[in-house]
């Protein structure tokens, strides 16, 4: 597996793509414009206290006034910082809780969490918390045993989190012990600071996004960024980095790729086709096989194709990030094995999404039902907007009909024109007969196919 990480130039963030067999399999474009301060951690200075609200405002770095309840402030922490008494311009470490709202300031706490991807870790806290989406009772056991370890090792509190659960151990210790580091690193530089300050944010820093995006199965890295190196080499030893100069992405015609994911009807390599539809309710995928073979092995293939749609649609969902109800129709098949065999594809094939995906299984009508969860935007939000010309019904009117109308005025044509010019969308070269529109209209007709919307058409006289 190939990851390629771009820093363009102007941008603080870095990009993030993972390729198999030339073949995307995960992207991240960052956060863009709107950047979330949530859970980032700041030094800020206590300004006031309010005893009527039992709380404090706190200056932040960026400026804001941010709202800290008292009872909020735990033993463990001011023993941690050797604080015996906060006062108002005292430097204090937090993290932001909720963003501002209006004209409502954020609300911050004391009770720092710092989230990786499996686990948070809570340096002020003792308490072990498995995400209660996690059902089954052995891997409950399982993550609670490796969270009381954790505990002990580093004497952190800890949040095992949903995805937890279906990963290796490894993974999970490895994390902490990131995360860890992390912290210890934040403590040092808040009883280094005076001023306020931002220490910590998790969203676009590019290790989160190294170490989001270093899986174990990828052999090899290209960027071009320079500093990357370090901090890929704090993860992985061996993994092989290229430092190129110019767009990475470029380099790998990542745009072209992510225009082929876009698409609406996407091929498949036996033959069949998938269509994806996105209503605001939902998104529809549609499985066909191109060809119709009418024999015994026609049963067999369609098969084949479901299974081949069933990956790739888990491949377009993540990368699109797709979220809300998803309805996948696929072939219809006799055998009821082929269902069973769909479901297990798709259930192997989301564990590759980082995005929670609920498979709901088939409906009456036997149409696959699930729903993916997600908290950015969709690739297509990002890369599309609704179309102008179609209003996003995606469909035109049918030619036949724009003649009708064209021809209509046409024949109302002003007493002293001699000649008329006409301009409609190239599809419509083959539907005009030049010769025949000179004897119906009696005139001198020039055509030029240079209108760009098929709804409609332009007409000037000449006199
Ligand atoms: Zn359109």
């Amino acid at each position: 597996m190939l990851l390629l990480l771009n820093k363009s130039s102007g941008s603080r963030e870095t990009k993030a793509v993972l390729l198999e067999n030339n073949q995307l399999i995960e992207v991240y474009l960052g956060e863009e414009e709107e950047e979330s301060i949530a859970g980032s951690i700041y030094v800020g200075k206590i300004e006031k206290f309010i005893p009527a609200l039992e709380a404090a405002f706190v200056k932040l770095a960026n400026g804001e006034n941010a709202f800290l309840r008292m009872k909020d402030i735990k033993v463990d922490y001011l023993d941690f910082f050797s604080i015996k008494k906060l006062q108002e311009g005292q430097k204090i470490l937090v993290q932001v809780k909720k963003e501002s709202v209006g004209n409502k300031g954020p609300q911050i706490t004391t009770n720092i969490g710092i989230a990786g991807r499996y686990t948070v870790i809570l340096p002020f806290s003792k308490s072990i918390g498995i995400s209660r989406k996690i059902l089954n009772e052995d891997d409950r056991g399982r993550l609670k045993t490796i969270g009381r370890a954790l505990k002990e090792k580093y004497g952190i509190g800890i949040i095992i989190r949903t995805v937890a659960a279906e990963i290796s151990e490894e993974l999970i210790y490895k994390e902490v012990e990131n995360l860890y580091d992390k912290w210890k690193e934040i403590a040092k530089n808040f009883k280094k600071s005076r001023k306020p300050k931002l220490l910590y944010k998790e969203s676009d820093s590019d290790e989160f996004i190294i170490r989001e995006f270093l899986r174990a199965e990828v052999t090899e890295i290209v960027t071009n960024d320079e500093n990357h190196r370090e901090i890929i080499r704090k993860f992985n030893q061996k993994v092989i980095v290229k430092v190129i100069h110019g767009d990475v992405f470029e380099t790998f015609s990542i745009d072209e790729k992510l225009r082929e994911v876009l698409k609406r009807r996407i091929q498949l390599p036996l033959g069949g086709e998938i269509v994806v539809d996105r209503t605001e309710a939902m998104t529809v995928i549609d499985v066909n096989s191109s060809h119709y073979i009418a024999t015994e092995s026609h049963e067999k293939l369609s098969e084949e194709i479901n299974l081949e749609a069933a990956k790739e649609i888990c491949r377009i969902l993540r990368l699109r990030n797709i979220g809300g109800i998803v309805i996948v129709d696929f072939i219809d098949m006799k055998d009821e094995k082929n269902r069973e065999q769909i479901l297990k594809t798709v259930k192997t094939e989301i564990l590759k999404d980082r995005n929670r995906v609920e498979i709901y299984g088939f409906t009456h009508l036997g149409l696959l039902e699930m729903a993916r969860k997600r908290t950015s935007k969709s690739l297509d939000e990002r890369f599309t907007h609704i179309c102008p010309i179609c209003d996003g019904r995606g469909r035109v009117l049918n030619p036949k009909v724009v003649i009708e109308r064209l021809k209509r005025e046409v024949e109302k044509k002003p007493p002293k024109a001699k000649e008329v010019i006409i301009k409609l969308h190239p599809e419509f070269k083959d539907f005009i007969d030049k010769e025949e529109l000179k004897v119906f209209f009696k005139t001198e007709v020039h055509v030029h196919y240079t209108h760009i919307d098929p709804n409609t058409y332009e007409i000037a006289w000449k006199i």
